[in-house]
């Protein structure tokens, strides 16, 4: 082993990883977490730790010398972006050509920068999904087990009725129910009593300030403070920042060994060096452990790795879109940052459920977003290139039209009975509906193909997946709590039968 050992390594910060961390660590396995991403608590000189939406600095963005916001105009205005300096930013949006993914970089993975939606998936559709997991253990035990450490909370609905930063939403619902949709509330991390608060100016202000994407100083439960914090309040846990996994390679005794790439904030490559460990657990997301198990079976370090490794990955079904509201229907200048509502349109043959997503650009915009999740059986597949030494995804942009299709049904008949039409200025040139981006990427390692069906990877010992990339490609809600869940139920199994014997 290198010099630099541990029993257990996780590699990533989000989801998978933070439970992962914390059920390590309350068992007596001392664990070091390793993220690419820095921790995000030390406030610049204004006193804020993240950049708001209206005015990105640097902090905003991976490594990028202007933001790349999701909403690249409005009325064809490049007004959304900005040139920042490369710095080691909380988001990145990793391109793959007609297909772009936003993530999370830093400690908490995309609990930094997510919209705090904590959605549990229909049964039966989450039966579907995953056939061969035990949904009564997962709806009885491990969803509730979920919501309730990553502080699940619910908006007071008198409250949703009289706040102005909810007009957008109830703008949007009334259109939605007049054309016979139904919208439900959506549960959050973010704290709702926080946004009251917010809302009367007793607090400085985050979901209310145009805080989101980019980060929220304040209100959200993110991991850092939730199962990150428990994991590394058990005295077990230590998480190494700014480290990058480049290369993942096995000893004959069995022992892992992992090249990692240390740099500051700046991007300066610090060192690389080796690090090893016993049990090995994959939380880099969907897209970051993916390419590391192709990019370990491709160069043969890892050569018993089957061809499930980097199939079954899909965007969720996402398809952003616009409506243009008419002039008697302001939503006014202020928007909360975190949507509290969505048209749940699951039950239909093609099924949409769109979360009625804010625009907080500060002024009045006419518009009422929606990010919808569809039932797109489309795939993608990540293959090696040896040339850039990087995983590529293969997804052309015709694979996004299943979940256009099912979206503009939706919005054709909510478009015909208000007489609005969709907004054709939001996304760069003239498209209504967005799919060349998703915020949901799943899958690359499929549950039960990729590994058995708990996450232990297929022909190796002691290599374990806990995050997104366990999911084929779609949950039919957002999708945190689900990966939580699913992680929970995992390493029980996996601290019973594997750890703990050793
Ligand atoms: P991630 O959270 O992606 O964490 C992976 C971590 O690993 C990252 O911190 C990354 O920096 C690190 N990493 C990657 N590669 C390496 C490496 N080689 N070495 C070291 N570290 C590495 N979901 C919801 O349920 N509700 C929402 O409201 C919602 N809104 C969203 C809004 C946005 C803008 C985005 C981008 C996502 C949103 N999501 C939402 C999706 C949700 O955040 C993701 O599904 C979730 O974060 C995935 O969890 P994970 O454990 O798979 O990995």
């Amino acid at each position: 082993a290198a010099a630099d050992h541990s029993p257990a390594v996780i590699i990533g910060t989000g989801y998978g990883a933070a439970v992962t961390a914390l059920r390590l660590g309350a068992a007596g396995v001392p664990t070091v977490m390793l993220e690419m991403g820095k921790l995000w608590n030390d406030p610049a000189e204004d006193g804020t730790t993240f950049s708001d939406m209206l005015s990105p600095d640097r902090r905003s963005t991976w490594f990028k010398d202007r933001t790349e916001a999701p909403l690249a105009s409005f009325l064809w205005l490049d007004v959304a972006n900005h040139d920042i300096d490369p710095y080691a930013g909380v988001l990145d949006r990793v391109s793959f050509g007609d297909m772009s993914v936003y993530v999370g970089r830093g400690v908490g993975g995309g609990s930094l920068v997510n919209g705090a939606m904590a959605v549990i998936p229909k049964r039966s559709y989450f039966e579907e999904i995953l056939p061969r997991v035990d949904a009564d253990e997962m709806y009885g035990q491990y969803f509730p087990l979920a919501n309730s450490m990553l502080g699940t909370n619910h908006v007071d609905p008198e409250w949703f009725e009289t706040s102005r930063a909810y007009r957008f939403a109830r703008v949007s619902r009334k259109a939605a129910h007049r054309a016979g949709f139904r919208t439900t509330f959506v549960p959050s991390v973010y704290d709702f009593d926080y946004m009251r608060r917010e809302e009367a100016e007793l607090v400085p202000r985050s979901a209310l300030a145009s805080e989101v994407v980019y980060g929220n100083n304040h209100g959200k439960r993110s991991l850092d403070k939730s199962y990150l914090a428990a994991a590394v309040g058990t005295g077990n846990v230590t998480i190494r920042t700014l480290s990058e996994v480049r290369d993942i390679t096995r000893q004959q005794d069995g022992t892992y060994v992992l090249e990692v790439r240390r740099i500051d904030e700046l991007g300066n490559v610090l060192g690389v060096h080796q690090m090893s460990a016993k049990h090995l657990f994959l939380g880099a997301g969907s897209l970051g452990s993916t390419e590391l198990l192709v990019r370990a079976r491709d160069t043969g370090k890892l050569p018993e790795l089957g061809e499930a490794v980097g199939r079954g990955w899909g965007t969720n079904g996402n398809v952003m879109l616009g409506r243009a509201n008419h002039a008697w229907d302001p939503v006014g200048p202020l928007e909360s940052g975190m949507p509290a509502l969505g048209i749940d349109a699951w039950d239909r043959p093609d099924p949409v459920f769109a979360e009625i997503a804010p625009v907080p650009a500060g002024l009045e915009t006419w518009a009422s977003l929606y990010l919808a999740i569809t039932r797109n059986p489309e795939r993608g597949t990540f293959r090696y290139d040896p040339g850039a030494d990087r995983a590529v995804l293969q997804w052309d942009v015709d694979q996004g039209q299943p979940s256009i299709d099912a979206a503009k049904r939706v919005f054709d008949r909510i478009n015909s009975v208000e007489g609005t039409s969709y907004r054709y200025d939001l996304f760069g040139d003239t498209r209504a509906f967005e799919t060349r981006f998703t915020y949901h990427p799943l899958g690359g390692l499929v549950l039960g193909e990729a590994t058995d069906l708990y996450g232990r990877v297929a022909g190796y010992d002691n290599l374990y997946v806990t995050d997104g990339s366990l999911i084929p490609g779609s949950t039919g809600v957002n999708p945190f709590v689900t990966i939580t869940a699913l992680a929970e139920r995992n390493i029980a199994r996996i601290l019973a039968e594997d750890v703990r014997r050793t």
